[in-house]
């Protein structure tokens, strides 16, 4: 049975618009074409615990309909980065050209270091809760009460706004 699955794009190196394109490409290309698929608008967001001259990135949410298992999914996003250049082993929070994070695998949950889901920092993110909220405001993660827009509304972030890089896209 197909799960709704929510992902997380990022890329703050090289052609941002494009990394993130190529790889909603490649996820896409996993799921049947006819199920139903969503995504948000891409933002530009400063980068968060990075270095002060890191570039800023782009980031967006997508929903997919999946059918298989989470550790499926994960060699599959991981794949993707590796794919698009992504070194195997990095600096924390250095520059990349794609970061691609499981927000949520239907009501899934687990807590695993390799795999942790609902991705434990959804809700502490602007970067990811208003491009979420755009998408699912009415979803209520796994273990919650509260709905994405509840807590979009209550954000206390210091991060600035998002500017907004493209509706469509
Ligand atoms: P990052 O460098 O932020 O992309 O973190 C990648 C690491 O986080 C990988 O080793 C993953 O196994 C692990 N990880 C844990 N939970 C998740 C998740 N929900 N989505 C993607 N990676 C995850």
């Amino acid at each position: 049975m197909a799960l709704r699955v929510g992902l997380a794009l990022g890329s703050n190196l090289g052609n941002r618009l494009n990394n993130i394109k190529v790889a909603r490409n490649m996820l896409r290309g996993i799921v049947d074409p006819e199920s139903l698929y969503l995504q948000a608008p891409i933002y530009q967001s400063q980068p968060v615990d990075c270095a002060s001259d890191d570039p800023d990135f782009y980031n967006t949410v997508i929903e997919i309909d999946y059918i298989g298992e989470p550790y499926d999914l994960l060699r599959m996003t991981q794949g993707v980065e590796f794919h698009m250049g992504r070194e195997a082993v990095h600096a924390y929070n250095a520059p990349r050209v794609i970061d691609v994070d499981i927000l949520y695998f239907g009501s899934g949950v687990i807590k695993e270091e390799i795999l942790t889901i609902p991705h434990p920092r959804i809700l502490e993110r602007r970067f990811v809760l208003q491009p979420l909220n755009d998408i699912r405001p009415h979803l209520i993660l796994p273990g919650d009460t509260v709905t994405i827009s509840e807590h979009y509304e209550h954000l206390d972030s210091d991060e600035p706004p998002l500017t907004l890089v493209q509706s469509v896209w």
